[in-house]
């Protein structure tokens, strides 16, 4: 069973100040948790100011975001070499970034294999509309954007995927931990068809959609649940501290 991991995507919200705080109470109240990795995911002007927060600590930082070339005339983006030294993780292919920004399931292979290649951990999301729910097709759907995202992809070690149903994010309106675990074995099982069972029982699945210090207990309790990536509910330190210290009783 994989390390669990509990990301936190605190997407476009927190000044570099704000970041600062939020990072420097979590560090206080998570410095001492064992047996869960915590990542947090600021926005990228706070990556450099929270990455000095931590310094020292087990808690980890990723970015939101990533680019797949190496530099050059792409006004706005974030090359990965620059956020190497700055964070260990990359969120790749969220839906508010497929929706908003166009980043197509091809555009994602890019940067996860590009990710990989420069030693950063991508958390690879995936996940289906509530229309593909409501027509039956959320399992041929994520299983296509999982092919997809990971064509080519021969080394499985410093990946994470997240299951993120798009009808849940942000809604309050979480899976059931059953349906949650019905995609995250799905998930499982493609990833050992691409790497081997062994390779795919070491790979961390997230779970992702309103989790909260309420829900998170019945979901990390599935067995191909490996943990969270947790939007809304990161931005409270007291409530992120509580899904992490669940999580790790969860897992113990
Ligand atoms: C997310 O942003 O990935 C997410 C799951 O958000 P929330 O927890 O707010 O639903």
């Amino acid at each position: 069973m994989p390390t669990p991991i509990i990301a936190g995507n605190w997407k476009m919200n927190t000044t570099v100040r704000e970041a600062a705080l939020l990072a420097s109470h979590l560090r206080g109240s998570l410095g001492g948790v064992s047996g869960v990795e915590v990542v947090l995911c600021p926005p990228f002007v706070s990556l450099a100011e929270v990455a000095r927060t931590l310094e020292g600590s087990p808690l980890k930082v990723g970015s939101q975001k990533m680019h797949y070339d190496d530099k050059g005339a792409f006004t706005g983006e974030v090359s990965p070499h620059m956020l190497l030294g700055l964070c260990q993780y990359v969120i790749l292919g969220h839906s508010e970034r497929r929706r908003d920004f166009a980043e197509t399931d091809a555009i994602v292979n890019r940067k996860v294999r590009k990710a990989m290649q420069v030693g950063l951990r991508p958390i690879l999301c995936v996940g289906e509309l509530l229309a593909d729910r409501q027509a039956d097709r959320e399992e041929a759907v994520v299983s296509a954007s999982l092919r997809a995202s990971l064509e080519g992809v021969t080394a499985s070690e410093s990946l994470v995927v997240a299951y993120e149903p798009v009808w849940a994010i942000g809604t309050g309106l979480a899976a059931t931990s059953q349906q949650a675990q019905v995609m995250c074995a799905l998930i499982r099982r493609l990833l050992s068809e691409q790497f081997g069972k062994e390779k795919a029982t070491a790979i961390p699945i997230l779970y992702g959609g309103s989790v909260t210090p309420a829900n998170i207990q019945e979901l990390a309790s599935q067995p191909d649940i490996d943990g969270g990536l947790v939007g809304g509910a990161s931005l409270n330190a007291a409530q992120f501290t509580q899904i992490v210290v669940t999580t790790a009783s969860v897992r113990s």
